[in-house]
């Protein structure tokens, strides 16, 4: 007898991205009708760069016969002073990969079929145990389950808990790649196989490591040097980090290619004040850093009747703790596990998921706070 003998058992699922695509390998490998709507259209590949590898996420891989997902590893770190130096080594070994590496390894192991890019959810209703969701092309598809996996600015999460803010953290990351074809011939060898730390003469600190090159390859010579640097910005200042070289102001991050050639060029020139010349370097040779603010949402509930939310949708939790991949492979994986020991009671199994949710979420976002606010307690003020 199947998993859901009653009926087959569907599920809409809104964002396509790390979140939205967990779930769905792990629901459908339950034998659950699964459709993921992204409203970006094409491929997605502008988006984060670095991801410390964690086993949450290797796990949903294999239990759901997913990836393999490439990798580069260290064999420990490197702590630097923003002086100068060769820094303090410790032993640490250290896996990790890339936002887009982690992306498709997910997609692929979800058919076409079932993936629907250039599709926006714009409004999702109720009527007992069944959701509609309406989508930008005008159907309205209708669903056993709703997943909300519409990330950090979820429009879900807005109306559900219009009570919640995403609070601004006080800090920005700055982040950029490098090819290693690019990184200069002194760099390379101080940066290779260590995971590098520096503290910022102001407060904050930048780290780097290397990851998969963008095609995945893991050699030598094919990787990627990934770094970010979590600055101090006022919330005065905040509009202004935020509007690209075209006078667009956006609403949380600076995506990779737009920011304007004078906010690079003091970025730069901060760097070479601020952190390990080595670490500057770096910064002065990337041609397109890019900036994510740093905010806080703390959710006290996750489910609402069949609407789940997920992922960054839920909670969002501080880049220091490299969890949020993890949460939201975690979460799938509960929900999945829940639902296949609760038969027919998927309510049941839906509130369990919610109290683990909120459980690991939680957590994680109070462990989040306080590995932020080690370093912004003794912050200078610029
Ligand atoms: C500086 C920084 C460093 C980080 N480092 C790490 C790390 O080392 N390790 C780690 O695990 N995590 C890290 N993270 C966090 C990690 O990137 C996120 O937790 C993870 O990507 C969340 O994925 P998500 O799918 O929930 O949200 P998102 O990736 O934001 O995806 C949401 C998707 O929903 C789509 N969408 C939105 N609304 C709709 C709609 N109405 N209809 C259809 N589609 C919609 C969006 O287009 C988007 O693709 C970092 C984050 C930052 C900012």
């Amino acid at each position: 007898m199947s998993w859901h003998a009653e009926h087959d058992f569907t599920v809409t699922i809104s964002g396509g991205s790390v979140a939205g695509l967990c779930n769905a390998i792990a629901l459908r490998k339950l034998g659950a009708t699964v459709s993921v709507h992204e409203r970006t259209p094409g491929p997605m590949l502008a988006r984060g760069a670095g991801i410390v590898v964690q086993n949450e996420l290797i796990r949903l891989l294999e239990d759901n016969g997913a990836g393999p997902l490439p990798f580069t590893s260290c064999r420990g770190r490197r702590y630097l002073d923003h002086d100068g130096g060769d820094g303090v080594l410790q032993d640490m070994p250290q896996e990790f990969t890339s936002w887009d590496a982690i992306h498709a390894a997910l997609r692929a192991a979800v058919p076409d079929e079932c993936y629907r890019a250039g599709s926006e959810v714009q409004a999702v209703t109720q009527t007992g145990s069944r959701v509609s969701a309406a989508l930008s092309d005008g159907t309205v598809i209708e669903s056993d389950l709703f997943i909300a996996a519409d990330g950090s600015g979820s429009a879900m999460r807005q109306r559900l808990l219009p009570d919640v803010e995403a609070r601004y953290a006080g800090y920005v990351a700055w982040r950029g790649t490098l090819d290693e074809s690019d990184v200069p011939s002194d760099l390379l060898p101080f940066f290779d196989d260590l995971f590098t730390f520096s503290e910022a003469r102001g407060g904050g600190h930048m780290l780097a490591y290397f990851i998969p090159g963008r095609d995945g390859a893991i050699s030598r010579g094919s990787r990627r040097l990934n770094w970010v640097w979590y600055v101090h910005v006022g919330l005065t200042d905040l509009a202004t980090a935020l509007t690209d070289k075209n006078g667009l102001q956006h609403r949380s991050s600076l995506p990779r290619g737009t920011t304007p050639e004078r906010a690079i060029a003091a970025l730069r020139a901060r760097a070479s004040r601020e952190i390990h010349p080595k670490m500057a370097a770096l910064v002065s040779e990337t041609r397109d850093p890019f900036l994510q603010t740093i905010r806080d949402v703390m959710v006290p509930k996750t489910l609402f009747g069949r609407i789940l939310l997920t992922g960054d949708a839920a909670f969002v939790v501080r880049p220091h703790t490299a969890g949020g991949t993890a949460k939201a492979a975690y979460e799938a994986s509960v929900l999945a596990r829940a639902l296949k020991s609760a038969g027919a009671n998927v309510d049941v199994a839906l509130q369990s998921t919610e109290e683990l949710q909120l459980e690991y979420g939680s957590a994680l976002y109070q462990y989040g706070l306080e590995l932020g606010n080690r370093w912004s307690r003794d912050r200078s003020t610029d």
